[in-house]
């Protein structure tokens, strides 16, 4: 670029210098010219004058350097030439200037002279008797012309030449350098032109965009990373249980009073296994996201009663009630996906509640919203747990969580849910007084 700014300044200079040196010589050289043919016509006038006086006499008086004279008779015929001798010319009728003084009485003309082989301008006048005289002189050259008169003029093209290089490579210099100095790691801290702040602008914001991108992509790949880690040892754990208690059968090695207790462990390892795979087939199907043809607008009450029936037996198996106050609420969701919400929401407030405990189940509209309450009184959630119990297989209690079937991944899937349908989760707890998720659509 910086050539090109270069070049295009010290061209467009060039082009400048050479149009204004060409023009001025020009119009030199031509009023030159017409100066020389000029004086040319008024030497001529004179000779005649002397002609008239004294004839050929006065014609070898002269001394002539400059010009050179020729006296023709009306046919054409050399009477005198001052540089050769009359009888080796040719009749003259047929030169130009010659024929046009013989018809008009003034003739001029310019040419390649034989007699003295070079450019020369003739002017010829017709006298009173007839006879023409004819003076010529040589035509100067315009390298001539360049050399003797018009040298300053071109000597000051040249430094002008010389300065449209230094100015060139100055301006050039100047252009680019604020260009130049542009950090694109903080490109709204350069000092450059207003008009490439808008593309500054653009250039900070996708270097931005990338360094989110970049981080979000690490991010990404290191939760899967930690995801398919936890994934292979929750299988393992139950899938030891089952072969080790199964091996044992097989072989015969348990006692029969121990055989019943061992099928159960086997059976509850097995729900377990099972109860992962649904978690984890429904949270990848969540991390691809919800798919919108699948929303409808649906019932929540519906929904959370419908949980509510479902989970009726195991409450009562902790000989925990439900308390609810369920408003008609509608929302725009996959059902689907909303049952699984509140299904996890309402299994963990009976899995971490204390028997005899109660749980509170609300739906309601506020403010255009609709709201889901799930509020148990149950053991609790510590302060500093809070912000992790969202994480995928992050348990408080892990061995108790284990002992009561949780895979850890219950509240991953409540938090997907929630995001996938712009609505925000609060929880409020207090260690062995209980928890409330409060869920905002
Ligand atoms: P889990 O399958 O272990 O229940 P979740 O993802 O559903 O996994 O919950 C993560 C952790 O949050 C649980 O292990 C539990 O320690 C805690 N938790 C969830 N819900 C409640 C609740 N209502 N009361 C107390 N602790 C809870």
């Amino acid at each position: 670029m910086k050539k090109k700014i270069f070049a295009s300044i010290f061209f467009i200079a060039l082009a400048c210098i050479i149009a204004m040196t060409g023009i001025v010589t020009y119009n030199y050289y031509t009023n030159y010219s017409e100066s020389q043919i000029k004086q040319l016509k008024q030497e001529t006038q004179l000779v005649i004058r002397g002609v008239e006086l004294n004839g050929e006499i006065y014609l070898s008086s002269l001394t002539l350097d400059e010009y050179r004279i020729t006296w023709i008779e009306p046919n054409g015929e050399v009477k005198y030439d001052s540089s050769s001798d009359k009888t080796t010319l040719e009749n003259h009728l047929e030169r130009e200037e010659v024929k046009e003084a013989l018809e008009t009485g003034y003739g001029e003309s310019k040419r390649y002279s034989k007699t003295i082989m070079k450019e020369a301008i003739y002017v010829a006048l017709k006298m009173d008797d007839g006879t023409i005289i004819r003076l010529s002189c040589l035509q100067s050259s315009v390298f001539y012309l360049i050399l003797s008169n018009l040298y300053p003029l071109y000597f000051v093209a040249f430094l002008s030449l010389i300065a449209a290089i230094a100015l060139a490579f100055i301006l050039s210099k100047r252009i680019i350098d604020p260009l130049n100095k542009i950090d694109l790691e903080h490109p709204l801290e350069a000092k450059t032109y207003n008009e490439v702040q808008p593309l500054l602008e653009k250039i900070d914001k996708q270097r931005k965009q990338l360094i989110k991108d970049k981080e979000t992509v690490e991010k990404t790949s290191l939760v899967r990373q930690e995801f398919t880690a936890n994934v292979s040892h929750e299988l393992k754990t139950p899938l030891h249980v089952i072969s080790g208690y199964s091996e044992l059968i097989k072989e015969g090695l348990a006692k029969e009073e121990d055989v019943k207790e061992f099928s159960a462990k086997i059976y509850k390892e097995s729900y377990r296994l099972t109860k992962l795979i649904d978690d984890i087939l429904e949270l990848t199907k969540l991390d691809n996201g919800a798919l919108d043809e699948q929303k409808e607008n649906i019932s929540l009450d519906q929904i959370v009663s419908n949980v509510i029936d479902s989970l009726d037996n195991y409450a009562s198996s902790k000989c925990i009630c439900f308390r609810t106050s369920l408003e008609h609420t509608e929302i725009y969701g996959n059902a689907k996906e909303i049952h699984s919400m509140v299904y996890n929401l309402i299994d963990n407030a009976i899995k971490y509640n204390k028997d005899n405990g109660i749980i509170d189940v609300t739906t309601k509209k506020e403010n255009d919203k609709v709201v889901l309450i799930v509020a148990d009184t149950g053991v609790g959630i510590a302060k500093d747990e809070l912000d992790r119990i969202f994480e995928r297989f992050y348990r408080v209690d892990k061995s108790h969580s284990r002992d009561i079937g949780g895979t850890g991944l219950g509240l991953s899937i409540v938090k997907h849910t929630a995001k996938l349908h712009n609505a925000t989760i609060l929880v409020e707890s207090t260690l062995d007084k209980g928890t409330t998720f409060t869920i905002t659509f």
